[in-house]
């Protein structure tokens, strides 16, 4: 069932005083909120896509939107805060919405590509969880593993990729055969209503709490296969190696890491490709490599959150910057897409081979 967003006007959220201790992001992005709705950008507004409740307390779930309201132009989007514990995501998506706060108020290359572009924020997909200080969702529910995806050849002792033995453990999918959890589906009907329209459209979710470097993630986690939208994935890692030559990314398909069930960007990635076959829809996910915060400062490995976030604060500032280009390079790739989306048969071929061999070729 597809629940209509409430404006944020109308809805007006007033978050409890333990909300406020709790989950200080939840009062920062009331107030951006706030901001979006004074902003000099005509084509700015905030929309509650559902209210998650828990323990008699509501929580809403924020959409910040930006550029004409038509979902057939190129869009971006831009979501955070999956997982309860990962914190810093969450920050780094606000950094990025103030910034471009601040852009639309004077900036008239932003103002300009919010024209033609849009430009979609959600920046806290599990706010019980963050308030919790937990991964998974108010009903113990990993929101990554909740999709209804079944990967391919994965152990069921792999309870990393995701299980259903029991909702005490982490990765639990939640029971086959229920719906998936309203954060999900709220998620899910947001990018169907938003970007399925587009023939043009990229999205970053962004996580932490893997590995020592940076890396972009594109699909799939459910199984080896090459994405078919290869040729467009490679065609984007040229675009970010040429554009910013020093970058620190590792760009590869998440399946170069690890396998998992029930993962939404797989199953909306999918089910854009059915609902609209001529189109490029990339939800790529940003995994922020937090073991290298967790080594220079290895006391954080005692804290829940410490295995997931920076701690020392020019580690925070630094991270909370470094990604800002990056959502920027993104934003211009939608709104100018012809070197990688506007590819001629011979040259996604070539791609496609040179993808296969850089991420696919038998060991
Ligand atoms: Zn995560």
């Amino acid at each position: 069932m597809d629940t209509s967003p409430i404006p944020f006007e109308s809805a007006s959220p007033r978050l409890t005083r333990a909300q406020i201790r709790g989950l200080p992001e939840m009062r920062e992005l009331l107030i951006l909120a706030e901001h979006t709705l004074q902003s000099p950008l005509q084509q700015a507004k905030v929309d509650v896509l559902d209210e998650v409740h828990h323990a008699g307390e509501s929580f809403p779930l924020l959409a910040f939107q930006f550029g004409p309201d038509d979902p057939s132009l190129p869009t971006f989007a831009i979501f955070g805060g999956f997982h309860g514990l990962e914190r810093i995501g969450t920050q780094v998506v606000m950094s990025y919405l103030r910034t471009l706060l601040e852009l639309t108020r004077w900036d008239r290359v932003t103002i300009d590509m919010l024209t033609t572009t849009r430009l979609l924020i959600v920046p806290l997909v599990n706010p019980v969880g963050m308030y919790l200080q937990r991964r998974s969702n108010g009903n113990n529910v990993d929101l990554m593993r909740n999709a209804p995806v079944q990967a391919e050849g994965l152990s069921p002792l792999h309870l990393f990729g995701g299980h259903r033995l029991t909702p005490r453990l982490p990765w639990y999918r939640g029971l086959d055969g229920d719906p998936m959890e309203m954060e999900s589906q709220a998620v899910c009907n947001f990018v169907r209503r938003e970007i399925f329209p587009s023939k043009v459209a990229l999205s970053i979710d962004v996580h932490s709490g893997y590995g020592t470097f940076d890396r972009l993630w594109f699909p799939f986690a459910k199984n080896r296969q090459p994405l078919p939208d290869l040729p467009e994935a490679i065609a984007l890692k040229h675009l970010l190696d040429k554009v910013h030559p020093n970058h620190i990314y590792c760009v590869e398909p998440q399946s170069r890491q690890y396998l998992a069930h029930g993962d939404v960007w797989d199953y909306l990635y999918d089910e854009y490709r059915a609902f609209q076959p001529e189109g490029h829809f990339i939800p790529f996910t940003l995994e922020m490599g937090s073991w290298l915060w967790v080594k220079k400062n290895w006391i954080q490995i005692f804290s829940s959150l410490g295995m997931f976030n920076p701690r020392l604060p020019h580690r925070v500032k630094r991270t909370l910057r470094r990604h800002l280009f990056l959502f920027d390079l993104f934003h211009r790739a939608v709104r100018s897409p012809e070197p990688w989306q506007g590819l001629d048969t011979d040259e996604r071929e070539r791609l496609m081979r040179l993808g296969l061999d850089l991420w696919y070729a038998k060991p």
